[in-house]
């Protein structure tokens, strides 16, 4: 077992990573399709740094299945770039995953909307500047503008976000995390068609 501790300056998020068999979720395929056509859309890819963005999860267990970290730049993942988050704990900022590869260090942002709603079953978690500008123009959902990116109180912003609408699905962006949005939703359906109906593609 491994851990990972990630100096983001004063914040300390942990992950205790075990090595582990990949999942065979029956919905993974599908979830990795989705990731696809999010990545053709140019809302998950590399950064010219090489740095990733973007990740995709179901729900799992107590946890979800998420993509690994630093896979932003493949285009198909297939099961043995996915990673299982088991448990996780919001204030201790840690999440404790088994699986192939490491998660992503945004997993504690689908983990937090998991917790806010049990009906939500994916979250999609893009970067485009263009529709971040637009929700923040047209007054969707935010986290707050100062609080910081892997954070606990990242975490608790969205928890209450996502708590207080009456829908299991929503879009919200990151007033605080550059070009990052988060779509979620019952299904993995739900949750891309509100990023392609804001794109104005066919659903
Ligand atoms: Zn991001």
């Amino acid at each position: 077992m491994n851990e990972f501790p990630i100096d983001e300056g004063v914040i300390k998020y942990r992950a205790v990573h075990e090595r582990g068999d990949l999942f065979a979720h029956p919905l993974l395929g599908q979830l990795d399709d989705a990731r696809t056509e999010l990545f053709d859309l140019g809302l998950i890819g590399a950064y010219s740094n090489g740095i990733g963005y973007g990740n995709v999860s179901i729900r799992h267990q107590s946890g979800c299945i998420i993509s690994g970290t630093a896979t932003g730049g493949y285009r198909i993942l297939g099961a043995s770039q996915y990673c299982g988050v088991l448990d996780f704990d919001i204030h201790q900022n840690a999440v404790y995953t088994k699986g192939p590869v490491a998660a992503s260090s945004e997993s504690m942002t689908h983990c937090a909307i998991y917790q806010a709603n049990p009906l939500v079953h994916c979250v999609l978690h893009i970067h485009s500047r263009k529709l971040w500008l637009r929700l923040l123009e047209e007054g969707y959902p935010s986290t707050a503008a100062d609080i910081p990116y892997g954070t606990p109180q990242m975490a608790n912003d969205m928890v209450s976000l996502v708590k207080d609408r009456t829908t299991p699905f929503g879009l919200l962006a990151m007033a605080g995390h550059e070009e990052g949005i988060v779509a979620y939703g019952q299904t993995i359906l739900s949750a891309i068609n509100q990023i392609k109906v804001l794109l104005d593609l066919k659903v």
